[in-house]
This record gives C-alpha cells, structure tokens and sequence, in this order.
C-alpha cells in the first residue's frame, strides 16, 4: 500500500509493471517497482532512470 503499482518513462511509452516485471531486465514478475534500483535505466530509451518515471496506478495529487 502507498507505493505505485507500475511507472511510465516519461520519455517514451514503456511502462514497468510489477505484475508483469521485466525479465529481460533481470526482474521477475512481481517484483516491486520498490526493488528496482535508483541507477536503472529505461531499456527502451536508456535516457530515462527510474527516478524519472511516472507513477501510475494511483491517483496523481496535484
Ligand atoms: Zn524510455
């Protein structure tokens, strides 16, 4: 609770999401977005890192 379930890169339309993980990145599905290291790079434009990305799956309190 309290933490997104999956997160957009900014840049372009990847999305990393935690039922789904990314195995090719080295993460299982399920993983949590959590246990993602800071360091992480988008794998599809390798411009973005996970403290660029979008939360989604909750509401955005603007
Ligand atoms: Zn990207």
């Amino acid at each position: 609770a309290g933490s997104a379930r999956a997160a957009r890169c900014p840049n372009c339309e990847y999305v990393y999401d935690e039922a789904v993980g990314d195995p090719r990145e080295g993460f299982a599905a399920g993983t949590p977005w959590s246990a993602v290291p800071d360091t992480w790079c988008c794998p599809d434009c390798g411009v973005r890192e996970k403290l660029d990305f979008v939360p989604l799956g909750e509401p955005v309190s603007r």
